[in-house]
C-alpha cells in the first residue's frame, strides 16, 4: 500500500514537457538544430550583425536538410510535417540572430511555399530543388513604397505583350533581397479587376532590368539585408507566371497565413530565451544585500511575462495543430501573430528593465532582441491589419 508521503502530490515544475503536437522525431530534430545553432551560428551572431549573415549559411543548413523539412522528397525535402517548420523557427533562436533567423524564414516559409503550392513543375524544379539545397536564395516582393498593408494599392504591373510580360515598379523593405537568385514578384495584370487583378511572376535577380537599388540601414535585425528594388522595363517569358493569372492576391493571401504562424512561433521562442537569460541574471545580479530575483517586484515581473509567454505559446500550437490537420483558421492566426509579436516585445522590454544599465548595453545583447523582436509588429501586417482581420472576421 502507497505510503500516506507518497500520495502527496508537489508541483512538477521542473517536468520536462512535451507538447503533444510534438513527436520524439520532432525532439531529435529539435536538439539537432539547437546543436547546431549553438555551435555553428550563435559564435558569429554579433560579427553578422556588422556584416549581414554570409550566403554560405544557407549552403550549410541546405547540407543538414534544415532547409526543406517540411517540403517534399520530390524536390530534396525532408517530407516532414508542418510542425517540423515550428520545431526550426523555435531552436534558431539560439543563433541569437533575429536577422538570420528572418533571412532563412523568409527562403523556407515565405517565397518557397507559393512556388510549391501554385508553380509549374519546371518552376519547382528549376527553383525549389536548388533552393532547399542552400544553393540559390529566394525572396519575397509584396511591399512598395506607396502600399504595405494596403496590397491591393500596390502599383507594379506586369503588361503582356505577345509572348512575355512587361514589368514596371518597385518593391521596398526586400528581406534578402541583396543576395536572392529570384523574387516572387505581386504584380498588377489588370488594375481595373480589384482583387482579381493580381498576378505573381518569379522572376530572376538578373533579369535586365532588376535594379537593387539600396541597402536599407535599420533599427534592429542588421544580420539581414533589406533592399529596395526597381524593376525597369524587366522582360520576362509567360512561363514566369506563378500560380494563375489574376489569382495573385489570393495567392499571396494564403502564403501570409503561413507566415504569420511560422513568425508567432518564433517570437514565442525568442521571448523565451530572453527571459531565461534574464532569469539567469537576476539569480546572479546583488543590490542591497539580495539577489535582485528575490525582490517581489522581480519576481512578479517574471511571473508575468511566463503567463504571457505561455499564452501565447499555447495560441500558436493550437493554431498549428489546426492549420496542419487542414483547417484555414485566419482569425487565430491573426490573434496568434498579433498576441505573440505583442508579447515578445514586452518581454523583452521587461529584461531590459531587470538588467538595469546592463540592458541597454550591447554586450548583454537584450537590446539586440528587442531592437529585433520590435519588427514583428510591424511585419508580415502590423497589429493593427491583424485586429482589422480578427474585428472583419466577426462580420463587423
Ligand atoms: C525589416 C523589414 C523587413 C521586411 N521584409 C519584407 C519582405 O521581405 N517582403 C515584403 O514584401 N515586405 C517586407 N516588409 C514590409 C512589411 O511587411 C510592411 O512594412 C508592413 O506590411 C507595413 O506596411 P507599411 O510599412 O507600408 O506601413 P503602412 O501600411 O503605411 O502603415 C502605416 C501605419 O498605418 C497603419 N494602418 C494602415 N492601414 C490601416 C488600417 N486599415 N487600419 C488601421 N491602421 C492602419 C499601420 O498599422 C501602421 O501603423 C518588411 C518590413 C521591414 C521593416
Amino acid at each position: 500500500m502507497a505510503s500516506a508521503q507518497s500520495n502527496v502530490l508537489k508541483p512538477d515544475h521542473h517536468a520536462k514537457r512535451r507538447h503533444f503536437i510534438f513527436s520524439e522525431e520532432h525532439e531529435a530534430l529539435r536538439e539537432s538544430i539547437r546543436s547546431f545553432a549553438v555551435k555553428e551560428l550563435a559564435p558569429h551572431a554579433a560579427e553578422w550583425e556588422r556584416t549581414t549573415f554570409p550566403n554560405s549559411v544557407f549552403r550549410r543548413m541546405g547540407e543538414l536538410g534544415f532547409l526543406g523539412l517540411d517540403k517534399p522528397q520530390a524536390y530534396g525535402g525532408q517530407g516532414g510535417d508542418y510542425y517540423c517548420s515550428i520545431v526550426l523557427a523555435e531552436e534558431i533562436v539560439n543563433a541569437n540572430s533575429g536577422g538570420l533567423a528572418m533571412g532563412l524564414a523568409v527562403h523556407t516559409d515565405m517565397a518557397m511555399p507559393p512556388i510549391l503550392a501554385f508553380g509549374s513543375e519546371e518552376q519547382k524544379q528549376e527553383w525549389v530543388v536548388p533552393a532547399i539545397q542552400g544553393q540559390k536564395i529566394l525572396c519575397l516582393g509584396i511591399t512598395e513604397p506607396d502600399a504595405g498593408s494596403d496590397v491591393s494599392g500596390i502599383k507594379t504591373t506586369a503588361v503582356k505583350q505577345g509572348g512575355h510580360y512587361l514589368i514596371n515598379g518597385s518593391k521596398t523593405y526586400i528581406t534578402n533581397g541583396h543576395r536572392a537568385d529570384v523574387i516572387v514578384l505581386v504584380t498588377k495584370t489588370d488594375p481595373d479587376a480589384g482583387y482579381d487583378g493580381f498576378t505573381l511572376f518569379l522572376v530572376p535577380m538578373d533579369t535586365p532590368g532588376v535594379i537593387r537599388e539600396k541597402r536599407l540601414e535599420k533599427l534592429g535585425m542588421h544580420a539581414s539585408d533589406t533592399a529596395l528594388l526597381a524593376f525597369q522595363d524587366v522582360i520576362v517569358p509567360e512561363s514566369s507566371v506563378l500560380g494563375e493569372v489574376g489569382k495573385g492576391f489570393y495567392h499571396i493571401m494564403w502564403e501570409l497565413q503561413g507566415e504569420r504562424l511560422i513568425g508567432a512561433a518564433g517570437c514565442v521562442a525568442g521571448a523565451q530565451r530572453c527571459f531565461e537569460r534574464t532569469l539567469q541574471y537576476a539569480g546572479e545580479r546583488s543590490a542591497f544585500g539580495r539577489k535582485i530575483g528575490k525582490f517581489q517586484v522581480i519576481r512578479h515581473k517574471f511571473a508575468e511575462m511566463a503567463t504571457k509567454i505561455e499564452s501565447a505559446r499555447q495560441m500558436v500550437y493550437c493554431t498549428a495543430w489546426r492549420f496542419a490537420n487542414g483547417e484555414y483558421p485566419v482569425r487565430e492566426i491573426s490573434m496568434a501573430k498579433l498576441h505573440a509579436s505583442r508579447v515578445a516585445v514586452e518581454v523583452a522590454d521587461e529584461c531590459i528593465q531587470i538588467h538595469g544599465g546592463a540592458g541597454y548595453m550591447t554586450e548583454y545583447g537584450i537590446e539586440r532582441v528587442w531592437r529585433d523582436m520590435r519588427l514583428n509588429r510591424i511585419g508580415a501586417g502590423t497589429d493593427e491589419i491583424m485586429l482589422e482581420v480578427i474585428g472583419r472576421s466577426y462580420g463587423l
